[in-house]
């Protein structure tokens, strides 16, 4: 299956500093192509600008942070998932641990988030995770199923067309990812679960890796079997070493 990295910037980035960055990336990936898909999730407010620098082009794709559960109306600070689709947004995380912890957002919440980004047109990547308690708890399969299990209660085997993200709360921005054989379990664990709901569609879902993914492990990371991507924070952000992230998904 062809890879997805994703560059998640979190609330970082200013107008002068995307510029450089993006100009950045489309230089080295016209030196050296990607062989994999590459989205990059900025900050909504800079959508229109990163969306201008992507035009005419199709090297990067355009995510979003988040989509709201609703339509339209009356949900002040948020996005709906139509507006993003108008600015040309090809994916939007859902359900980051981030968001998840200091928005309190629920595994039902996150699901209807998926389910109104699919109905927008987007392609969701839904972040399920452990915190570093439950793994010591023995506890990470039984978090990720209930997190899965939420996303299929709400969106049945329209699931197909979503791309998970494994996200250890305990990897993000520590500098210390999981190794490629926690990794791939927790993967293998999530495929097992999806291929019991799907069937032989679980094949082709994306199930990325997120939590200090960089260029030195990226390639271990990426080389399991059951891991089809990366969702990437801090290095997304230093184009040489989020180009060399890139290079490593084949
Ligand atoms: C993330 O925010 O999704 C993430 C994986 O961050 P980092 O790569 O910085 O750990």
């Amino acid at each position: 299956m062809r890879k997805l990295i994703a560059g998640n910037w979190k609330m970082n980035g200013a107008l002068v500093a995307n510029q450089t960055l993006i100009h950045a990336l489309l230089d080295g990936l016209r030196a050296q192509p990607a062989v994999c898909d590459v989205a990059l999730c900025p900050p909504a407010v800079y959508l229109a600008q990163v969306q201008a620098l992507l035009h005419g082009q199709d090297a990067i794709a355009l995510g979003a942070q988040d989509a709201s559960e609703h339509e339209a109306g009356a949900f002040t600070g948020d996005t709906a998932a139509a507006m993003l689709h108008e600015f040309g947004v090809r994916y939007v995380i859902v359900g980051h641990s981030e968001r998840r912890s200091y928005q309190g957002e629920s595994d039902a919440q996150v699901a209807r988030k998926a389910q109104r980004a699919l109905a927008a047109g987007i392609t969701p990547i839904v972040c399920v995770g452990e915190s570093l308690l439950e793994r010591e708890q023995g506890q990470t399969e039984a978090v990720v199923a209930r997190q899965l299990a939420a996303l299929l209660e709400c969106n049945g085997n329209r699931v197909a067309d979503m791309a998970l993200a494994y996200e250890p709360l305990w990897a993000i921005g520590t500098g210390h990812a999981a190794t490629p054989q926690q990794a791939q379990a927790v993967h293998a664990a999530l495929r097992a679960r999806l291929h019991d709901a799907l069937g032989a569609q679980a094949a082709d879902v994306r199930i990325l890796y997120g939590g200090s993914m960089n260029a030195a492990n990226a390639a271990s990371l990426l080389a399991q079997p059951d891991i089809d991507g990366g969702l990437i924070g801090g290095a997304s952000l230093k184009a040489p070493d989020f180009l060399e992230i890139i290079a490593a998904a084949r």
